[in-house]
């Protein structure tokens, strides 16, 4: 008996859900076939034509060694992306820019559309309020909201070696800033940079580019022993080398490593 109850009361809730449902689809039909002010909206939505982003820029690095992540800022670590993405980010500034300039007439036009409850057709059956009201909620979704501010989020992590994250730094850069960043990557002669401070911070990335698991890897394919003279050494005695230096430009990477003692490791130094 109760089951019956309950049966039925479930039906109605449904029945009327439906109801308001295929009411209210009535009412959207209309007002997209006959509202002035939708019309009037769809026309400005097509003259502008904003640039849609779907790139991501925002960088995200796990240092394993608790030094690299302390010695890297995030504004190091975004001016060594920058050496690769300049010029993708360069235009995707620019197309924000775009964005921002139109967006401003854009919005003007938008609040000059005022033809609410004028309809191409009349229908005396739907209910003036309720279609007003729908009406306002559509033109309201159909805005555009184009991207206007451009911004790279950088979050560097420092995990342990079994990849457990237990730190981490974050920072957003305008493209004020980022263009800058640029602008300063830009100034250079050659392969020689003018700013300092962006060469150093190059230097400290492309360091940090050496994780412990690298480190370990690198020793294990040179068998634990000095690639000058041989020595084998308990590991705490030997140093991974850059054999063309970073400060000249070398890369850390695997063809680039080498295992040294520690002696053999200081007297190279930035030797190549
Ligand atoms: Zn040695």
């Amino acid at each position: 008996m109760w089951f019956l109850i309950f049966i039925i009361f479930i039906a109605i809730i449904c029945s009327i859900v439906a109801f308001i449902r295929i009411r209210k689809n009535k009412y959207v039909k209309f007002i997209m076939e006959n509202s002035i002010a939708i019309k009037n909206l769809i026309d400005n939505n097509n003259k502008y034509n904003f640039y849609n982003s779907s790139k991501n820029f925002n960088e995200r690095h796990v240092y394993d060694n608790e030094n690299f992540y302390e010695g890297i800022s995030c504004e190091d670590y975004l001016i060594y992306q920058l050496q690769y993405k300049k010029y993708d980010v360069e235009k995707e500034i620019n197309n924000f820019n775009y964005n921002k300039e139109k967006y401003k007439s854009y919005c003007k036009e938008i609040s000059e559309i005022s033809e609410f409850g004028k309809y191409v057709e009349e229908n005396n059956k739907l209910n003036k309020n309720y279609l007003l009201k729908i009406e306002k909620e559509l033109f309201n979704q159909m805005v555009l909201k184009p991207a206007t501010n451009f911004k790279i989020h950088v979050v560097l992590c420092c995990s342990k070696i079994n990849g457990v994250v237990y730190r981490n730094k974050k920072q957003d850069f305008s493209s004020e800033q980022i263009t800058l960043l640029i602008k300063r990557l830009n100034n250079k002669n050659r392969d020689f940079y003018n700013d300092k401070e962006i060469w150093n911070a190059l230097c400290r990335v492309e360091r940090g580019r050496v994780s412990n698991k690298m480190r370990f890897s690198i020793y294990q394919r040179d068998g634990y022993r000095c690639c000058r003279c041989g020595r084998s050494e308990e590991s705490d005695y030997l140093e991974i080398d850059h054999i063309k230096p970073i400060a000249k430009g070398g890369k850390s990477t695997y063809n680039n490593l080498q295992t040294l003692c520690r002696r053999c490791n200081k007297n190279k130094g930035d030797t190549y």
